[in-house]
């Protein structure tokens, strides 16, 4: 039987509707779906250690370390052992728990399964097998390792080496099988003709394009799988770059597309500037006028508002709102999070009382219930709200705009392109068919200009320079954990002096990642350690989106006045009041991650501070740390991480799916970026109706 890809997953053999709905709850409904679903990482079977190097590796003293990126203790070992007694079973914390004792030259382990106790009498003291799991090491120095696999060295032998990919699952939905499907279906694919001619190829140094889907899923060397990436990544480039071309095609000679009903400047809106309680700053009265131009001109804008974290981007897209509404139309907020959706609607609404505005805002987020959605859909498809403000809930199916003509998304480095676009191209709905549809996208991650142009071609880019003049520049200090004590101290004094405080934690609960501080028992460690008045809450991601809004709303009035939280509270999020961010753990954050976080605070005129704790047992002062600790600049920022975090990081801190790329990478990877670019113009020049749709990286006809 072969496969094509428009096979349904249904029609494949060996699986039922049971299986076919596991895949749908993914998204995959086709062969081509499967195949492009590319593992989010793999289990590499390493050559097995001695129990010293794992315990080594296992504390942060091994080779590891001294990489640039952390040893990461949720990678499993394999450790050729002999059992040195026979099993014995018992219970604990409503668990059989079957425990061996093991041992190599270097030393002695525990091996322990759960609910597993036929173990004690299928291995015998005795015997040397493989063990591979992840290891746990105790205070007093006592190595476990924990429901590991078993192997016979022949086994073993035949898996090290190799590449075991891991996918995305969902409950109900095995690895085990996940992979089984890929291997059936990708044997069974028919090939397709490559679109890169051999000769190519050979040039722009990338493998056939049917031999890179396999390694990539079950790739036979690091270099292989490496390669196979490239070539993945560089077909996402071309594709995306094709559609940017073509739409800029429909554009006059300047690339830009026309707007044949632009809107008219409004007394109103000045209004608003001079009745703030502050002046803009010069870079806000420069990107206002570039946006003014752009809705108000000749064109269509599609414009980037890049300004650092705290920079006031709000307060011109809340101007632009204005505008728009003024001319009669809707315009849309969209924002990556319901917190931040909330928040700017509080905001919005706060601001329409206060100056008198004649904005009609309705919030729409996944979160609400049917019934408050489906009144948000009728006061939209009416026309009777005219901003509307919310997550990716706003380009769904079901809601129908009126006249819209504006769509700013915030933190757009959140989004994938095609969200975007597929919110832009609502303005194609009957009836307001004349309308163009104004983008504005603000974000606080710079994206080099060169690299935006290149990827964007007809993009205009605003840069936002400079923060409100009274703010004062953030202190920073990394320090080890030991020093909690200290911080807390400090902590306490700008809680005295009316202030609030943010700590953020890498983990939800406790036992999702050893030795590594979660929100949940954070909360209540520092509710003991400081005194009975200070009103703390806590934050997290899995909880309902109207608690977090709940959370955030008495943060913000200062009802609490410390909070917990993950990093949900990463993006955009303003409590000027809050002075202290405090970093648990925060080797574990990326190094733009952390600058995002610390935006946090320094938003008001008063002196804000941030400290970076991180783990006990590392020695040296992270480099990452050091430069948070140097500079505030934003812009300084993204390119030390650029560097810092080099090739070697395939799949780990990427910001891929962000811009709506499965693997691409445009800071990582734009070096492809710029070969797929070259090659997209040349080839068009030879052959102006070159398509390719091999890859997909969004819905190419929005854009
Ligand atoms: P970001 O660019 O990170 O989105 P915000 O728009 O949230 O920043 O602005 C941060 C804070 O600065 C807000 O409290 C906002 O009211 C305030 N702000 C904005 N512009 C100015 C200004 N020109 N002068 C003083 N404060 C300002
Ligand atoms: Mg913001």
């Amino acid at each position: 039987m072969q496969y094509t890809k428009e096979t349904k997953l249904i029609d494949v053999k060996g699986v039922g509707e049971k299986t076919a709905a596991l895949f749908s709850k993914k998204g995959i409904y086709t062969a081509e779906d499967l195949v492009r679903c590319y593992p989010r990482g793999y289990d590499y079977f390493d050559a097995p250690v001695s129990i010293e190097d794992a315990r080594r590796t296992c504390t942060g003293q091994g080779e590891s370390a001294a990489a640039s990126v952390p040893a990461n203790p949720q990678r499993p070992f394999a450790l050729r052992l002999i059992l040195l007694g026979n099993g014995s079973t018992g219970y604990g914390g409503g668990y059989r728990i079957t425990n061996f004792r093991a041992g190599d030259e270097t030393g002695q382990i525990r091996l322990t399964w759960f609910n597993m106790p036929y173990l004690a009498r299928s291995l015998h003291a005795g015997e040397t097998k493989v063990f591979r799991g992840y290891l746990k090491q105790y205070k007093n120095g006592s190595l476990q390792l924990e429901q590991p696999q078993i192997y016979s060295l022949a086994e073993y032998d035949s898996l090290q080496g190799t590449f075991q990919p891991k996918y995305p699952l969902t409950q109900g939905l095995k690895n085990a099988q996940f992979m089984r499907l890929v291997r059936k279906v990708l044997d069974q694919l028919k090939t397709e003709k490559d679109y890169l001619t051999e000769k190519e190829r050979e040039d722009l140094g990338l493998p056939e394009a049917g031999e890179a889907l396999k390694e990539i899923h079950f790739p036979h060397s690091r270099k292989l799988l490496l390669d196979a990436r490239n070539r993945i990544v560089f077909d996402e480039f071309v594709a995306f770059l094709l559609a940017v071309r073509r739409r800029k095609a429909q554009g006059d000679k300047t690339g830009r597309i026309p707007d044949p009903m632009p809107m008219t400047d409004s007394s109103v809106v000045q209004g608003l500037i001079d009745k703030l309680p502050f002046k803009l700053t010069e870079g806000q009265q420069k990107a206002w006028a570039d946006i003014r131009e752009d809705l108000t001109g000749p064109y269509v804008m599609n414009r980037l508002l890049q300004g650092d974290v705290g920079s006031g981007k709000t307060i011109l897209a809340i101007l632009a709102l204005l505008l728009c509404a003024e001319n009669g139309r809707q315009g849309a907020l969209m924002a990556p999070t319901e917190v931040l959706a909330q928040q700017h609607m509080d905001g919005v609404l706060k601001m329409t009382e206060q100056y008198g505005l004649p904005l009609r805002s309705v919030l729409l987020t996944g979160g609400m219930t049917a019934a408050a959605k489906k009144k948000a859909y009728a006061a939209i498809a009416s026309g009777e709200k005219n901003v509307i403000i919310g997550t990716h809930a706003l380009f769904q199916e079901k809601v129908v705009y009126r006249n819209l003509s504006l769509v700013i998304t915030d933190e757009q480095h959140r989004f994938g392109v095609r969200q975007r676009e597929a919110l832009a191209a609502k303005g194609d709905d009957p009836g307001t068919a004349e309308l163009p549809v104004h983008v504005l996208v603000m974000s606080a991650t710079p994206i080099p200009r060169t690299l935006a142009i290149i990827l964007y071609g007809d993009l205009q880019v605003s840069q936002l320079k400079g923060l409100p003049a009274e703010r004062l520049p953030i202190k920073n200090l990394a320090a080890p954990a030991s020093d909690r004590g200290k911080i807390y101290k400090f902590m306490m004094g700008q809680l005295r002096a009316g202030h609030q405080a943010y700590v953020i934690c890498p983990a939800v609960e406790e036992g999702e990642l050893e030795g590594i501080e979660n929100v949940t028992d954070y909360a209540e460690k520092i509710r003991k350690a400081l005194p009975e008045d200070i009103r703390i809450a806590s934050l997290n991601g899995r909880m309902k989106p109207a608690e977090k809004s709940a959370v955030m709303a008495d943060f913000a009035a200062h009802r609490t006045d410390i909070l917990v939280s993950t990093t949900v509270i990463e993006v955009g999020i303003n409590v000027p009041n809050a002075t202290v961010m405090l970093v648990e753990n925060a080797e574990r954050f990326g190094l733009s991650q952390l600058h995002q976080l610390r935006g946090r605070v320094g938003r008001g005129a008063d002196q804000s501070y941030c400290v970076f704790l991180y783990s006990e047992g590392i020695a040296e002062k992270p480099k990452r740390l050091q430069i948070l600790e140097k500079t505030n600049d934003g812009f300084e920022i993204a390119e030390q991480d650029l560097k810092l975090r080099g090739p070697g990081d395939v799949f780990g801190t990427r910001q891929s799916g962000e811009l709506g790329f499965e693997l691409a990478d445009i800071y990582e990877d734009a070096r492809i970026l710029t070969k797929a670019a070259g090659y997209v113009d040349e080839k068009l020049r030879r052959e102006p109706d070159f398509t390719f749709e091999g890859v997909k990286v969004f819905d190419a006809r929005s854009i």
